[in-house]
């Protein structure tokens, strides 16, 4: 079977216990590629068995983060706890037709058997035909579980090392594995595009899918994140969740693009991919083997590449959702100007917010720029700008031009005051078009302000 057939379907399977993490993020965005690729459909099915760490919180959240990725779904969200009774009649199918049995044996009698014989060898237990005690699953005496992995390759577990494992208790609820397998098969998915942290679950979830005679999906495992240290990502340990990356101003597009090479694509973690070539080029066996590690540095190169290509109303729209203001012609100048400068959403208001507030004074950008030279670049800069009649970035260019080599200064020695007069800090959009932007009346206020302010206070020392 060639996985381009548009009966291709597959299913992101989120435990609702945390917030999305960027290898879940990565997992999602397969499993989307993989669909879109193939013209299939993608089953968002919410693992919600684990009743005490599963919230509806999270699931929210989880909802909240594809949709920001803009991955959708074409089934779903199902809830597996939902799914009880299609559980529980699969499980009373194994018992009927004597693939599973009632274990016989309590805790102490298991545990003694494993002592007996040692770690390495599959527990059997004692069937009772009339029995209630724990439901387990009849695993063959030898031969292997073979998982014909779409990335690892061919994987062999020994059956006679595998436990006739619990699929469900004594209660009749119903084991994980278990779950996951039925739902597997009765949601017909063809393929399982998953964290390979699940690798070691596959060869029960395959025999489970034996014994109900169902043909069982195609595997790929994707190998997990880690960080640049080496060290395995997790939740402590260096994940962010979609959300922190989203408040941290990276765009959903860049996102995607930075994720999607992880583990995957033409080479490199460098490769700019709009989301048509992600879904042209997507196939999960083409994902590598070896670990890929996650740097956010390199996210947020992406990210400003994305920022800096962006067209100028998108850039601002993006902009006014990021810091909840509305699209208006003052902030679109401000984005113009700041397209350049910001790597990340969160970076463009600090370097515009001059533009709409007074300058909050930062008083070391001030000790560190208005020494000597200062009154002199404020006064010259002042009369050139006050004498222009039209306040282009080009003509404020023009005007204050001359004006380092008349005072034999530095140009730095003359921008840079200006700078500080006008937003306050050191760091700012292109100074002529800076200046432009705040316009002749509050440029000159803010200038006479600074002087103002040299003329009484000491100087600080050069
Ligand atoms: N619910 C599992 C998880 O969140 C995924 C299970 C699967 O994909 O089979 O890790």
């Amino acid at each position: 079977m060639s996985i381009s057939e548009k009966d291709l379907r597959v299913r992101f399977a989120p435990s609702p216990t945390g917030a999305l993490h960027v290898g879940g993020a990565r997992t999602a965005l397969y499993n989307w590629l993989a669909a879109r690729h193939s013209g299939g459909k993608l089953v968002l099915r919410i693992e919600d068995t684990d009743l005490e760490r599963s919230t509806e919180a999270n699931v929210r959240q989880i909802i909240e983060a594809l949709e920001w990725l803009e991955l959708d779904w074409d089934e779903g969200p199902l809830s597996q706890v939902a799914r009880a009774p299609e559980h529980a009649a699969a499980l009373q199918r194994l018992l009927d037709s004597g693939a599973a049995y009632h274990d016989a044996a309590t805790a102490d009698d298991v545990r003694a058997w494993k002592n007996e014989h040692g770690a390495g060898k599959g527990y059997r237990g004692i069937p009772d035909p009339d029995g209630s005690g724990a439901v387990r699953l009849r695993v063959p005496a030898d031969g292997d579980t073979v998982v014909d992995d779409l990335i690892r390759g061919e994987v062999r577990f020994p059956n006679a090392s595998q436990d006739d494992f619990v699929i469900a208790r004594a209660d009749g609820s119903v084991l994980y594995n278990f779950a996951v397998a039925v739902d597997d098969a009765e949601m017909g998915i063809t393929e399982v595009i998953r964290g390979d942290d699940h690798l070691s679950n596959t060869p029960k979830q395959l025999l489970v899918l034996g014994a109900l005679g169902v043909e069982p999906p195609r595997y790929a495992h994707v190998p997990l994140l880690h960080g640049p240290d080496g060290k395995k990502l997790s939740k402590r340990h260096g994940a962010a969740s979609v959300q922190e990356l989203r408040e941290a101003g990276y765009l959903a597009s860049a996102v995607r693009n930075y994720v999607a090479l992880l583990g995957w694509g033409p080479g490199d973690d460098e490769t700019l991919l709009d989301t048509a070539e992600l879904i042209a080029r997507f196939r999960p066996e083409d994902v590598g083997r070896s670990s890929a590690v996650f740097d956010e540095k390199k996210l947020r190169w992406m990210n400003g590449r994305y920022m800096r290509e962006m067209d100028l109303d998108r850039y601002t729209e993006a902009v006014a959702t990021f810091e909840g203001r509305k699209v208006d012609e003052r902030l679109r100048v401000a984005c113009m100007i700041a397209q350049e400068k910001a790597q990340t959403l969160a970076e463009v208001w600090p370097l515009i917010r001059f533009l709409f507030e007074e300058p909050v004074e930062d008083e070391k950008a001030w000790r560190k720029t208005m020494k000597d030279h200062a009154t002199s670049a404020l006064t010259s800069a002042r009369e050139a700008l006050a004498g222009l009649e039209s306040f282009e970035a080009a003509g404020v260019e023009a005007a204050l031009e001359p004006i380092p080599e008349r005072l034999n200064l530095k140009p730095g020695k003359v921008y840079q005051p200006i700078r500080v007069a006008i937003t306050g800090t050191t760091v700012s959009p292109g100074i002529f078009e800076s200046v432009a932007a705040l316009g002749k009346v509050e440029t000159l206020d803010r200038i006479d302000s600074a002087l103002r302010r040299l003329a009484t206070a000491p100087e600080p020392a050069a």
